[in-house]
């Protein structure tokens, strides 16, 4: 039996896009390869509405979190920390050898404007490093003004959008470095991420040194601008489903598709402060995944596993969380009746899971 994903990465694939990963390899250096990235480069543009630089890289979302920093920072960072992926970017500043604050907040809690302006106040930072929604938490800090505090103080803001992006409603152009890979809200594969770069972000990695090498923004523009390619090897087959899943998400445009994301938040956020509570700070709930206290202390994954046995899937809390917190992702290409299906289904099972 299938088991339909509602867990905040992978997420659920349709058929018809794992249909058209079966399709032949081709060259990566071939007419068809070079043709396929160029449409699927101005298509990404086009759906972010953005003149902005736009790679993708053969990698998951954690090989982004270490490319953004080696490109556009020499030094000072700025990490702002709400949950553990955030944690994790922080961890990876420093294991690149860079000179990270971080600036910590309670898990469950955004990060606030008014302490990162204060602190890019100080002059001491290139860039802030900052995670849009926190899969581990269920908290969306929104970026716009962080774009604006940060241009003022001569630092740049670089973004982990990796489960909100393509599902929640970002305007790419509010960051200088913001990415995603394909497994949460592009509802692809795991296999691809995909980064938007602002001029001023690429200026700066022009005078960044030890940038490394497979995550070289320099050397992927030249290469795109010259060729039209990719310099390593791409994973060809997920190149196939972007470009398909890409016109798919024009056809509903990115309006619409984040009401739907927003209707399914809130069916889930009902359910969750129905039956439990939501983990997340009042009004800062995330768009694609949602968080849910579990202060009835119900044994959760007696819960995942009922639900597993009905051919669905739902994510126990993540790290420290666990036990603690459970998740439910609403994210890619679900939709409104799935999610309504499942919480009649957990309806059943919290009847009978103490
Ligand atoms: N950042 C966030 C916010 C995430 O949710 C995740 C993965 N769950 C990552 C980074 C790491 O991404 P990946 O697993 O694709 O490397």
């Amino acid at each position: 039996m299938h088991t339909k994903l509602f867990i905040p990465g992978p997420t659920e694939v349709r058929e018809d896009v794992l249909q058209i990963m079966s399709r032949p390899i081709i060259g990566h250096r071939s007419k068809e390869m070079t043709d396929l990235y160029e449409r699927i480069h101005n298509n990404l543009q086009k759906f972010f509405n953005t003149k902005n630089e736009v790679m993708v890289f053969t990698t998951s979302g954690t090989g982004l979190m270490e490319g953004s920093i080696r490109n556009v920072i020499q030094s000072n960072v700025l990490n702002c920390t709400n949950g553990s992926f955030s944690e994790r970017w922080y961890q990876i500043a420093l294991a690149n050898g860079k000179n990270a604050e971080k600036m910590a907040y309670e898990w469950g809690k955004s990060v606030k404007i008014e302490d990162v302006r204060a602190k890019l106040e100080t002059g001491k930072y290139e860039g802030i490093a900052l995670t849009h929604n926190e899969t581990s938490t269920g908290v969306r800090t929104p970026i716009d003004d962080f774009y604006k505090a940060a241009h003022d103080n001569n630092a740049l803001l670089v973004v982990d959008a990796v489960s909100s992006l393509a599902g929640d409603m970002i305007d790419v152009n509010k960051a200088d470095v913001i990415f995603a890979p394909t497994q949460k809200s592009f509802a692809l594969p795991p296999g691809l991420a995909i980064v938007f770069i602002s001029d001023e972000a690429m200026e700066k990695a022009k005078k960044v040194s030890n940038r490394g090498y497979f995550f070289d923004f320099i050397a992927m523009h030249d290469y795109y601008v010259e060729k039209k390619q990719i310099p390593a090897t791409p994973a060809v087959s997920l190149f196939y489903a972007l470009d398909y899943q890409l016109d798919k998400m024009m056809k509903e445009g990115m309006e619409n598709r984040y009401r739907r994301h927003k209707e399914m938040a809130n069916m889930v956020q009902k359910w969750g402060k129905d039956n439990f509570k939501l983990f997340a700070e009042p009004g800062y709930e995330s768009v694609t995944v949602t968080t849910i206290e579990n202060n009835r202390n119900i044994n959760v994954d007696a819960m995942r596993k009922e639900l597993r046995q009905r051919g669905m899937e739902i994510s126990n809390g993540y790290g420290k969380l666990k036990d603690k917190t459970f998740r439910i992702a609403h994210m890619g290409d679900l939709t409104p009746e799935e999610i309504k299906e499942l919480l009649e289904n957990m309806d059943e099972i919290l009847s009978k899971v103490k």
